[in-house]
This record gives C-alpha cells, sequence and structure tokens, in this order.
C-alpha cells in the first residue's frame, strides 16, 4: 500500500509531488490522459513567478516533474475510472489495476469546454487559437481578436484582453450576458468590446500558414452567414472539472467542481483525501494558485498521515 498517491500532474499535482516527496512519503504520481496539464497547451508562461523572460508551459511542468522525482516520486500512466473511499485503505480502480494508498491528493483539474467546430483543434494552443486571455493575451497586442462565450469568464476575458487588442468582437450565441450584471455592464460599456448577439461560430478559419485569419459565424434567429477577421480566437464556453469519478465520495458543487470543508481549500469530507487545483478552484485557475494549493494538499497531507502512526 502506498502512503500516498497523487492524481494528476498539472501544476497542483507536481508541486504536491515535490512536497510530499521531499517528506519523504515516496508519492507515486499518475498521470493522465494529459501529462503536465493545462499549461502545455499553452506557449508562453509570462506570469509564473521567478521567471522575467517567461517560460515554455510545457517547460515548466517538466522542471516540476523533475524536481519532484529528484526527491522520490514516482510516476505512473493511469486513469482512474472510479475510487472506493469507504473503507481506512483507500482504493482507485483504473483498467485492471486497483491502487491503495492511506493518503490521496486528487489534482484532476478541469478541462476547457469547445466549441467542436473545424479549425478549432488544428489551431488550437499557438496558431491562434487558445482557452486562457491571462496566459496568451499578451501575444495578441494591437491584434483584432474573437471571444466566445457569454458568462462571466467570457467577460473576463474580453476585458483582460481590452488591455493589448486594437478589437475584442465578443460572440454569443444568446441576446443577453449570463454573467454577473456588473461584468457584462463593464464588459459592454468598454470601447474596444464589440458584441455580436444571437450567432454561433461555425467554423475559425486558417490563413495559407494554418494561423487564425478569422471565425465565420450564423445568426441563429435569420441563418444568414458572415465572416469576422481576426488574429486570435479566445474560446470561454466554460470548464469541466475533472471530478465524474470521484462523485460517490466528495461533494461537489452544482458545476461539478470539489468543495472543501469549512475552513479549508483542500480538505474534503472523507479523511486523509485532498482537492487541489482547477478541479476545486474555478475562480482563479492560476498555475500559481494551483501550485499554491498543491503544496497546501501536500503538508495536510503529511500531517495527517504522521497523526496516524
Ligand atoms: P458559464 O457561466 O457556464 O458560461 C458559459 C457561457 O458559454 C454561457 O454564456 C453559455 O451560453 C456559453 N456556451 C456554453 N456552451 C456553448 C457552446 N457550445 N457554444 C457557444 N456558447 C456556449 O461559464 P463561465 O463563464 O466559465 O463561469 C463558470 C462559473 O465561474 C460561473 O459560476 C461564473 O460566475 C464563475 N466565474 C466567476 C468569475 C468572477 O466572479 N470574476 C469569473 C469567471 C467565472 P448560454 O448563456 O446560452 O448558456
Amino acid at each position: 500500500m502506498e502512503n500516498v498517491i497523487i492524481i494528476g500532474t498539472g501544476c497542483a499535482g507536481l508541486t504536491a509531488a515535490v512536497y510530499a516527496a521531499r517528506a519523504n512519503l515516496s508519492p507515486l504520481v499518475l498521470e493522465g490522459a494529459q501529462p503536465g496539464g493545462q499549461l502545455t497547451t499553452t506557449s508562453e508562461v509570462e506570469n509564473y513567478p521567478g521567471f522575467p523572460e517567461g517560460v515554455d508551459g510545457f517547460e515548466l511542468m517538466d522542471r516540476m516533474r523533475k524536481q519532484a522525482e529528484r526527491f522520490g516520486a514516482r510516476f505512473e500512466f493511469a486513469t482512474i475510472e472510479k475510487v472506493d473511499f469507504s473503507g481506512s485503505v483507500r482504493k482507485l480502480y483504473a483498467g485492471d489495476k486497483i491502487y491503495e494508498a492511506r493518503g490521496i491528493i486528487i489534482a484532476t483539474g478541469a478541462s476547457p469546454r469547445l466549441l467542436g467546430v473545424p479549425g478549432e483543434s488544428e489551431m488550437f494552443g499557438g496558431k491562434g487559437v487558445t482557452t486562457c486571455a491571462t496566459c496568451d493575451g499578451a501575444f495578441y497586442r494591437d491584434m483584432d481578436v474573437v471571444v466566445v462565450g457569454g458568462g462571466d469568464s467570457a467577460c473576463e476575458e474580453a476585458l483582460f484582453l481590452t488591455r493589448f487588442c486594437s478589437k475584442v468582437t465578443l460572440i454569443h450565441r444568446r441576446d443577453t450576458l449570463r454573467a454577473s450584471q456588473i461584468m457584462a455592464d463593464r464588459t459592454l460599456a468598454h470601447e474596444k468590446v464589440h458584441p455580436v448577439w444571437d450567432s454561433v461560430v461555425e467554423e475559425i478559419l486558417a490563413d495559407e500558414s494554418g494561423q487564425v485569419r478569422g471565425v465565420r459565424i450564423a445568426n441563429r434567429d435569420s441563418g444568414e452567414r458572415s465572416e469576422i477577421s481576426c488574429k486570435g480566437v479566445f474560446i470561454a464556453i466554460g470548464h469541466i472539472p475533472n471530478t465524474a469519478p470521484f462523485r460517490e465520495f466528495l461533494e461537489v458543487d452544482d458545476l461539478g467542481y470539489f468543495v472543501p470543508e469549512a475552513g479549508s481549500a483542500i480538505r474534503t469530507r472523507v479523511p486523509g483525501v485532498y482537492a487541489a487545483g482547477d478541479c476545486s478552484d474555478h475562480v482563479y485557475r492560476q498555475a500559481v494558485t494551483a501550485a499554491g494549493l498543491g503544496c497546501q494538499a501536500a503538508i495536510e497531507c503529511e500531517r495527517w498521515l504522521a497523526e496516524q502512526e
């Protein structure tokens, strides 16, 4: 049986791995379908402290992984399909394999919801399609961009992009924003934000070099099609937290995010089981906040394990 199993290798999981490994817990870290997590889909990370020139997202995650390995973390590929937290030995099921541990840190992240239209996957990450204005906005200085969505995230992304971009077209499938009133008002009042209502993106268009050159949209009422030129497409239509296998045992909110115990950011209702990073945080969703939560989870897990002895 393992001391602690960490599920996920994004910022939260790898930071937890560094701390748990340095505490001599020899953690087993399970890597799922996207090793390194969401940061590996972005090109340059300019807001992670300690890298004044920025750092490639993939490289940052690779460095975290090596740091964890240096102190004794072990890695295995496994996608957890279900769990059993009913006994003192926590069980994780991945295909035919059953993992057993005393402590568990869940850092499975969240996946941005995507449109599923032609051009989206082809130009995702570095070619003009992205889901993170905080990560990629600065690359679109003095350019026209499109934001898709009508919630708080879309408004936040659109407002953030006004700092860099010449024009931000906000495409929403209805004629009112879902976002909170204050965010909606602020967004629509901004001179650089141009809303396009009742419209869906049907295709993201590429130039001859395979970079985004625009989007083709359709008006849902009239069916009329048109094109909007832009260099970047920011998709902000929500996230899907990767919490499904755990929901029988752990509390999640209406959106599917883990709900921590009162007074804690990472403790779940099952003792010794912690949740850290974007699977429980839909407010900040930053690499550095995820890392902080991973650190907290590892420290609490270490203390909890010590108490059990
Ligand atoms: P959200 O509130 O679920 O909004 C998603 C938006 O995307 C909606 O406007 C939705 O349209 C649209 N959408 C969904 N699927 C689509 C599709 N396939 N094609 C086109 N449009 C689609 O998600 P969110 O904005 O990420 O916010 C999630 C939660 O985090 C919310 O509770 C939000 O308040 C919170 N949040 C808060 C802040 C803040 O307080 N600063 C910032 C970000 C997020 P419909 O409106 O037609 O459904």
